[in-house]
C-alpha cells in the first residue's frame, strides 16, 4: 500500500532527543532546541519574533487573542479551511463570515472581501492552501484601508513565498503547522510568527501563563508575576528536539518533495491538456513548497470513483475539507457571505495524492500510470455508451 502520508524522519532525530534529555537534562519547554528552532525560523521567515507553540491550533488562538477581536465582532476567511482558523475565533465569541474562494488556488478570493466587510469587522483571516499563497498585496490594502488585522494560517506554507517575501510575516501573525502531515514534524506542534516588534512583549506573556517570566530568565526583571490571561503555549524540548533535527536537513527535505511534485505535474500534464483534469495552479508572483499535490477530477461522483479505482492498486488518496459554513459548528457560529460559487463545487473535485518525504520517483509514476488507466477505462466506456 503507498500510504497518503508518512511523517518524516530525516536521521538526525534520536541524537537529538538523547541530547535533550540525557545532556541537557532539559525536557520542558524553551531549552536549546527551542532557541534554535525559533532561530531557524526568524531567520527563514523574516520574522521579527517567533514563538514554538503545542500546535497551529494554539498558534491561531494567540493570535486571535492578540488581535483583541472580541464578542460579536467579525473575522473574515474563507469556508474551504481547517476548523483551526475558525475555532481560535468562536473561543472568542467572535463571528466567522466565510466568503467564497478562488477556483484556481482554492485560496480566499481577495476580490469578494470588501463587500463582506461590515463596522464589526476586526480581522481578515486568510490561508495559504497547499503553500500556495493568497493574494496578499490587495488583501493588505483591503485591510489598511479598513483598519483591519491580517492573520496568516499559514500551517501548510513554510518556506513558500509571495512576490520574494516568506509567508505568515506579511500579514500581522502567521500561524505554522508541525503536526506530522506537514513538511516538518515534531508530532503535534506548530509556531507563532510575529511581523511587528511591539506586539512581542504581550505574546511572551500570553504562551507563559500570563507571567513575564521570559523576562525574568533572561535577567530583565528579579522575580516574575502574574500580568496578565494568559495560557501555556510552550512545547516540551522533546518535540523541539525532533524538529530541529529536520530543520538540519530541510533544503533536503524541500527538494525530496519538490522532485516529486514536479514528476506528478509532468506526468499528468498529457490528461489535463485532454481536459480530463485539472492541475494545481501557481501564480505568476508566487513560489510554493510542494506541500501538497492535488488534481482536480470533473466531479464528485468521478473523484469517488477514482478514489475506489486508486485503493484498488494499493493507493490512498484523498478529499479535503468539507467547506465550514455546511457543518453544525459552521452554521452556528458562523455565515457565508455572498454566493458559495466555488468552495463546495471545487472543494467536491479535489482529489490529493500520496505526498511525503520518502515517497520515491517510481511511486509516483506508478500513481501516475494508475490515474491514466482510470481515465483511460472511463474514455473506452463513454465511446461504448455512444
Ligand atoms: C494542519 C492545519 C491546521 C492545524 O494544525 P495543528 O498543528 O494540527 O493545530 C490549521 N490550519 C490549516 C490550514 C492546516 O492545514
Amino acid at each position: 500500500m503507498i500510504p497518503f502520508n508518512v511523517p518524516p524522519y530525516a536521521g538526525p532525530e534520536m541524537e537529538c532527543l538523547e541530547k535533550a534529555a540525557k545532556i541537557n537534562r532539559k525536557i520542558c519547554g524553551d531549552g536549546e532546541f527551542t532557541k534554535k528552532v525559533s532561530a531557524w525560523l526568524e531567520e527563514r521567515t523574516q520574522a521579527s519574533r517567533v514563538f514554538l507553540t503545542t500546535s497551529c491550533t494554539s498558534a491561531l488562538e494567540m493570535a486571535a487573542h492578540l488581535s483583541g477581536i472580541g464578542e460579536g465582532e467579525e473575522v473574515i476567511m474563507p469556508s474551504y479551511t481547517f476548523v483551526s482558523t475558525a475555532d481560535c475565533f468562536v473561543l472568542r465569541h467572535a463571528v466567522p463570515v466565510f466568503v467564497d474562494i478562488r477556483p484556481d488556488t482554492m485560496n480566499i478570493d481577495e476580490r469578494k472581501i470588501e463587500d463582506a466587510i461590515t463596522d464589526k469587522t476586526r480581522v481578515i483571516a486568510v490561508v495559504h492552501y497547499a503553500g500556495v499563497a493568497c493574494e496578499m498585496d490587495t488583501i493588505l490594502d483591503i485591510a489598511r484601508r479598513h483598519h483591519l488585522m491580517v492573520i496568516e494560517d499559514n500551517a501548510q506554507g513554510i518556506l513558500s513565498t509571495y512576490k520574494g517575501h516568506p509567508l505568515g510575516t506579511i500579514g500581522d501573525f502567521g500561524c505554522l503547522s508541525f503536526h506530522e502531515t506537514k513538511n516538518y514534524s515534531m508530532g503535534e506542534g506548530g509556531a507563532l510568527q510575529m511581523r511587528d516588534p511591539d506586539r512581542i512583549e504581550d505574546a511572551e506573556i500570553l504562551r507563559e501563563k500570563g507571567t513575564n517570566r521570559s523576562k525574568f530568565f533572561r535577567g530583565q526583571i528579579d522575580k516574575y508575576t502574574w500580568m496578565n490571561y494568559g495560557s501555556s503555549y510552550l512545547p516540551s524540548e522533546l518535540n523541539a528536539a525532533y524538529l530541529y533535527a529536520q530543520l538540519t536537513v530541510a533544503d533536503e527535505i524541500f527538494k525530496w518533495r519538490m522532485d516529486r511534485w514536479n514528476e506528478y505535474r509532468e506526468q499528468l500534464a498529457p490528461l489535463a491538456e485532454d481536459g480530463r483534469i485539472e492541475l494545481p495552479v501557481i501564480p505568476e508572483d508566487c513560489t510554493h513548497n510542494a506541500h501538497m499535490f492535488y488534481i482536480k477530477c470533473r466531479d464528485l461522483e468521478e473523484r469517488q470513483a477514482l478514489i475506489g479505482f486508486l485503493k484498488e492498486k494499493d493507493i490512498l488518496a484523498v478529499f479535503h475539507y468539507i467547506p465550514l459554513h455546511i457543518s453544525p459548528a459552521g452554521r452556528r457560529f458562523g455565515r457565508f457571505h455572498g454566493e458559495d460559487e466555488y468552495t463546495t463545487k471545487e472543494s467536491e473535485r479535489l482529489l490529493r495524492l500520496p505526498m511525503y518525504y520518502g515517497l520515491t520517483a517510481d511511486q509516483v509514476s506508478y500513481i501516475c500510470a494508475c490515474v491514466k488507466e482510470f481515465y483511460d477505462k472511463q474514455g473506452r466506456q463513454a465511446a461504448a455508451n455512444r
